[in-house]
């Protein structure tokens, strides 16, 4: 039996499959043996390590099974229903964020902007001005709006333009702002990609009662 894991890259629910690699003795009596899988959602490569001493007659871990690659494991959890390309943008983000809050936010940024443009039917001249738009338009959730908002004010738009003019630029921040795109990112997910699947789920169970029932489906 397969045991169900979550991919380190993606964080999607996946089976472990590891694959045995070639085991690397040394001199001094220990063992060090990698293992790879390759997510068959993301299709990145997962490779554990571990260390064993080969100088005692059972198996005597010196270091136990740990994830060297991904360096740093997906941290945020993600729903799957979240597509490609915001789904892997996002993971990327987060990947960075520990060593550079700047090419984290940048990342962010220019994820908010395809959002907008792909979900939300906005563009515009700039982020500032899509976001003002999104705004106005009274079509999104406050807990969305509220937060795009922060965006531009965290972000510092009116001192550093270049952030809504050509988002995916790395370019300095402000504290906290990288991790609040995040956020704002995951808000928008919810909106735009989790809420219509549940919808569209219980749809589909509710029509299938009514059908069973000889009623009039939902539409
Ligand atoms: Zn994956």
């Amino acid at each position: 039996m397969l045991a169900p894991m979550k991919c380190p890259h993606c964080n999607v629910g996946i089976y472990e499959s590891l694959q045995r690699g070639t085991p690397y003795a040394l001199p001094k009596g220990v063992q060090w043996t990698p293992y790879f899988q390759v997510c068959p959602e993301c299709k990145q490569d997962i490779v554990y390590l571990e260390c064993f001493s080969t100088s005692t007659q059972t198996i005597e871990y010196i270091v136990e099974r740990f994830i060297a690659y991904p360096s740093n494991p997906t941290l945020r959890q993600l729903p799957p229903e979240v597509p490609d390309p915001y789904r892997q943008d996002f993971v990327e983000a987060v990947a960075v964020l520990p060593l550079s809050p700047k090419a984290s936010a940048a990342l962010s940024r220019r994820n908010l902007q395809a959002l907008i443009h792909d979900l939300a039917g906005v563009k515009g001249p700039n982020l500032d001005s899509e976001i003002q738009t999104i705004i106005d338009s009274g079509k999104v959730p406050s807990y969305v709006t509220e937060g795009l908002h922060a965006v531009r004010q965290l972000g510092n738009f009116a001192a550093h333009p270049i952030k809504s003019l050509t988002t995916g630029d790395v370019v300095p921040v402000e504290a906290g702002e990288a991790e609040w795109n995040l956020n704002v990112l995951e808000s928008m997910f919810d909106f735009y990609f989790v809420q219509p699947a549940i919808t569209a789920k219980r749809k589909a169970e509710m029509n299938k009662k009514l059908q069973d029932a000889g009623k009039p489906l939902l539409k």
